[in-house]
């Protein structure tokens, strides 16, 4: 069972294993560097070889990364999608240092040049990556979103979009329980759920669903809300869950959900339990 949480990495890297290991997780997502900032982080030797050597010694089967909350592929400023493009190399790179095995990426804000144009321009920032990459195995999955703002990303058909338009293996898909339903697909019920992942299967094919965030939801359906709940204690309830537990076993699974008050080990216990 590939099931995990979002991991810390205040006081380093490496120290995500040490989350893990009290967690008894077997899988995990991490920031590679503060999400909030510009600044590059480089991964001196030494740090890479403990995060490696820490990976090989731990229960961890799978890690990878979140990319920055600052990157906007879909950018229409010049100097914002640059710099975007620029960054996202940057955490393929780390990935590459520090074996992790792919990047989850939010496709971007289009602010008010319209979605089809941030489309078109996520699609070119992502070849250039893969382009500027082509060594690297590191898959980019772009997240699907709750469509807040001008984002984009809230229908698989947007996923689909980019994917055709950068036609590389190398891009595939995470799914967000709360952005889907936040976004318009109702998940609750067994049927809903099942109705949903043939709409992602048929669009986006299951083949390329390489990671599920598992995160309740504090908006309504429809709500465009990014807001994560503990598990089955907002809006969406238990029954995705199960669901989800149930039928993707084997799909790498992590939770997004705040951290206070030891929830991770509380949310951990009640995923078990749906198994
Ligand atoms: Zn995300
Ligand atoms: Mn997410
Ligand atoms: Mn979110």
């Amino acid at each position: 069972m590939l099931l995990g949480v979002h991991c810390s990495i205040s006081g380093g890297l490496h120290n995500a294993f040490c989350e893990a290991a009290s967690l008894g997780i077997t899988t995990f997502q991490i920031f590679t560097k503060n999400q909030r900032q510009w600044k590059e982080k480089v991964v001196a030797p030494a740090e890479a070889s403990q995060f490696r050597n820490d990976f090989e010694d731990s229960d961890v089967k799978t890690a990878f990364s979140h990319a920055s909350y600052l990157i906007n592929l879909a950018s229409n400023e010049n100097a914002l999608w640059l710099r975007s493009t620029e960054a996202l190399i940057g955490e393929v790179r780390r990935c590459d240092l520090l074996g992790l095995a792919f990047i989850v990426l939010h496709p971007g804000s289009a602010k008010g040049s319209g979605e089809q144009e941030g489309i078109k321009r996520v699609v070119k920032a992502l070849k250039d990556v893969i382009h500027a990459t082509d060594d690297s195995s590191v898959k980019i999955l772009l997240e699907n979103t709750a469509g807040q703002g001008t984002s984009i990303g809230y229908k698989f058909e947007h996923l689909r979009q980019i994917m055709d338009g950068v036609d590389s293996g190398r891009i595939c898909v995470c799914f967000d329980t709360c952005h889907a339903f936040a976004a318009g697909y109702d998940i609750r019920t067994k049927s809903g759920f099942e109705a949903t992942i043939e709409c992602l299967d048929r669009i986006v094919g299951l083949r390329r669903l390489m990671a599920i965030h598992l995160n309740d939801s504090k908006g309504d359906l429809g709500s465009n809300r990014d807001r994560h709940e503990h598990i089955g204690k907002g809006k969406l309830g238990i029954e995705p869950f199960r669901q989800i537990m149930k039928r993707f076993q084997h799909t790498v699974k992590v939770i997004e959900t705040p951290k206070e008050d030891r929830m991770d080990e509380v949310n951990l216990r009640v995923l078990r339990e749906l198994m």
